[in-house]
Formats: structure tokens, sequence, C-alpha cells
């Protein structure tokens, strides 16, 4: 047995002064029957648990970890910027310098604005689509995870899907009523609803490669599908790349499918770490907000220099390592592995892997939406989960999270983590 006495005392105090001993739902490690370890340190593909557990890591944060965790270069870079003040409220340097880096990166993007999560990004996303549309509802699908905005939190995905709640209480029923969701990759249940009310419709907001029910994938000509019947609808396109940014490649599922949006939500790789998230698109629509336009945003620490200087050192870097290429080709290295072990224990389950994201589901065939991976075998997925960290392999702590592999995956990493899926698999499907 595997020792966790220090992180179950510590999960006990931290329940007596923090909601359920977390400060975001999916850490409380609910979905897989259990309690979180708590963290001790984090270096490249590793973490140390306060017990003295050494873990390989396909979480990387969440995703913000793509060059591994506690890079050299964004440690340095965020040392120099503290150095010169840890917050200005007032215009910096650093924000021109990533605001350039993500108008070359991200085809959509012709000026951006920094703010501090993801949540905050789409949030606004929103708010800028009504206001520049002068219409009141958006499109959502369902599965896909925006953040925990009230107009999104309706059929959200991973954190709300995990706890049995897509919706959450305190949202008020009247402004649920502007959010239509939709199921993914169904294309006639779109066309019915921009025939009924097309001209009410501000927005439709996807996450073009859905990692927050699992890893789900566009069928084909689909994202194709969304930019012509909002632009035939003068509805705008918003893409929450805040998890497939910079991650899929450099302009992310855009860059990669070549389908442009009006809107890009942007978080997690771009702050290095930091609490960062951002929003860009055309100049027309962008130039709606505040001091120019009519759509109010603003944000004490938006544009905070230490989280500029993370982000743009963690870019700056995988430009330089090649990053993108390497990741495909460790990525590539990890899906032999778990297919070899899939085969090995004679079972087709279905495995999703775009890049350096990933998805094992406990379910065969074909996964094209949320509806699919509910009909996952959520027991064998907690047996999984529980022997791959009992044999120092940390993969996401439930079924509808996506893996990923960083930069710091080394071939002895992958190896390993080929060997205990291979073992935790005869475990969970025993
Ligand atoms: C994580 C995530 C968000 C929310 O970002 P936070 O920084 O957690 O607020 C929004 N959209 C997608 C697709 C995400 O994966």
């Amino acid at each position: 047995m595997v020792d966790r006495d220090l992180s179950h005392k510590l999960f006990k105090t931290a329940k007596e002064v923090i909601p359920g001993g977390v400060n975001s739902p999916v850490r409380a490690f609910k979905s897989v029957d259990g309690e979180p370890f708590f963290v001790k340190r984090a270096r490249g593909s590793h973490i140390w648990d306060v017990d003295g557990n050494e873990l390989i890591d396909y979480v990387g944060t969440w995703g913000p970890a793509i060059l591994g965790h506690a890079p050299s270069v964004v440690i340095d870079a965020v040392t120099q910027a503290a150095k010169e003040g840890v917050s200005f409220g007032i215009p910096n340097l650093h924000e021109i310098e990533i605001a350039r880096m993500i108008r070359d990166m991200v085809p959509s993007v012709e000026k951006v604005r920094m703010v501090n999560s993801g949540t905050e990004a789409t949030m606004t996303a929103i708010r800028l689509a009504r206001g520049f549309t002068g219409r009141d509802k958006i499109i959502k699908f369902d599965g896909c995870y925006h953040g925990h905005v009230d107009s999104l939190l309706v059929a959200a995905g991973s954190g709300a899907l995990t706890l049995g709640k897509p919706d959450s209480a305190g949202v008020p029923a009247d402004l649920a009523t502007l959010t239509i969701t939709l199921p993914f990759n169904r294309p006639e249940a779109l066309t019915e609803t921009f025939e009924r009310e097309g001209e009410n419709i501000a927005a439709i907001i996807v996450e073009p490669v859905p990692a927050n029910a699992g890893l789900v994938f566009p069928k084909e000509g689909y994202l194709e599908f969304l930019r012509e019947i909002t632009k035939k609808h003068g509805a705008l396109l918003i893409f929450d790349e805040v998890m497939t940014g910079f991650r899929v490649a450099p302009g992310g599922v855009q860059e990669k499918f070549g389908v442009t949006p009006d809107l890009t939500a942007l978080g997690k790789v771009i702050g290095g770490g930091l609490p960062v998230g951002a929003f860009g698109g055309r100049a027309d629509i962008m130039d709606y907000l505040a001091p120019d336009g009519p759509v109010y945003q603003a944000g004490t620490l938006s544009g905070n220099p230490l989280a500029m200087a993370a982000g743009i050192a963690q870019l700056k870097e995988m430009e330089r390592q090649n990053g993108w290429e390497r990741l495909e080709s460790i990525g590539q290295a990890f899906e032999d592995g778990v297919r070899d072990a899939l085969k090995q224990v004679g079972r087709d389950l279905t495995f999703h892997r775009i890049g350096s994201m990933f998805c094992l589901f406990f379910r065969e065939g074909e996964i094209e939406n949320v509806d699919d991976v509910k009909k996952c075998d959520f027991e064998a997925f907690g047996k999984f989960f529980w022997a791959a960290l009992d044999r120092g392999v940390y993969f996401a702590p439930s079924q509808y999270e996506a893996g990923f592999i960083s930069l710091s995956h080394a071939a002895e990493d992958v190896e390993k983590s080929a060997e205990v899926t291979l073992e935790a698999l005869k475990v969970a499907l025993a």
C-alpha cells in the first residue's frame, strides 16, 4: 500500500477552512471516489507529494505546463520581472510584447486583451459578441466547458459533469434561457435552431476540439460548417481555445484545421503557470471594448508583468525548441505504448490523441460527443486511475478530463508509463 498519511491529514485540515478542501472542484478526486494528494514540489515531468511519493505527471497543472513544471526560463523571467515591480496598474512593455506574439501566432487575432483566467476570457467574449451584434442568445454544445461563467454553466463538461451537476445552483433560470445547448458534431441541430431563431443569436461558442468531456474530435467539415452558418446568419463564431491554444499547434485548432473564428478565448499555456487568460479577434469587434467602445471590461491585475513575462518566456522557449514538433513525437511514442498495452490485454478501448493531448476511454466504439463519453465504464476508469497512481503515474482523476504531455516527458518516462498503463489496465479490466 502506498503511504499517503500526511496528505490524508492535510485534506482533513483543509476541509475545515476551504469548501470541500479545494479551490477548484475536480482537485477533490470525487469522481474516483477518493482523496487528493498534496504536492510538495514539481519539476519537469515529475511531482513529489508530501508523503515522499514520486509521480510522473500527465495533468500538467491542467494544461499550462507545456514545457514541464518549473522550467528555468520561466522562473528566470518571473524573477527578473519581479525585481522591477510585481504589479503596476499602468501600461508596461510586457503587455505589447505578448499581444504581438499572440497576434502573430493565432490566425483570428488582430487585437487582444489580457485577463486573469480562461473564465474571464470567455465571459467577456460572450458580452462582446452580444454588444457587437445587439443580440442576446448564445449557442453552446453539451459537454463543452467554458469556465464558470453563469450563462455558460449549462450542460458544461468536466468538473460540472464529474459532480453530476451539469447546471449550477445560483444560475438564474431566466439567464439560462438565453443559452441554447446542442449536441456537438450534429449539424442538423444547428440548422434547425438557426432557421427558427437565427436573428436572435449573437454567437456560437465552442471548444473546436472539446477537451473537457474526454477528448473529442470534430467530424470532417464540422468546423467549416460552424463558420458558414454563423456568417450566413450574422452571428459570431467564438473558439474557446483556452485548452487547445498554443498546445495543438502554435496557433491552436484554428491553425491546424484552417478555420478562422471571429473571436478566440485563450488561457492556460499562455500564462506559463501564472494566472492568465486572453481574448482576441477581429479588430472591428475588439474595438467595441471600453475605453473606445461601449462594452465594458476591466481588470486591476490584467497584463500583470510577472504573468506576461512568464507567458512570453514559455512561448519563446517552445519556439526555440521546436516544441510542437517534438511534442508530436513524444505523443506518438506515448500512444504506441498505450495501444500496445491495449493489445496485450486484448481490449479495443477507444484512445484519442492530438499532439500532446490524449484520452483513454473505458469504452469500445466511436466517441463523437459527450453522450458517447457518458457510456464509459466509470468504475473501471476509477480502478485504472488508482492502480496507475499507486505505481507512480498520475493521470487526470476523471474520465471527463484529457491528459497532457510536456516537453519534459523523457523516453524513460514514456516507457515506464506504458508499463504502468499495462499493469493498471490488468487491474481495471480484471
Ligand atoms: C480551463 C478552461 C476554461 C476556464 O479557464 P480558467 O482559467 O480555469 O478559468 C475555459 N475553457 C476551456 C476550454 C478550458 O479548458
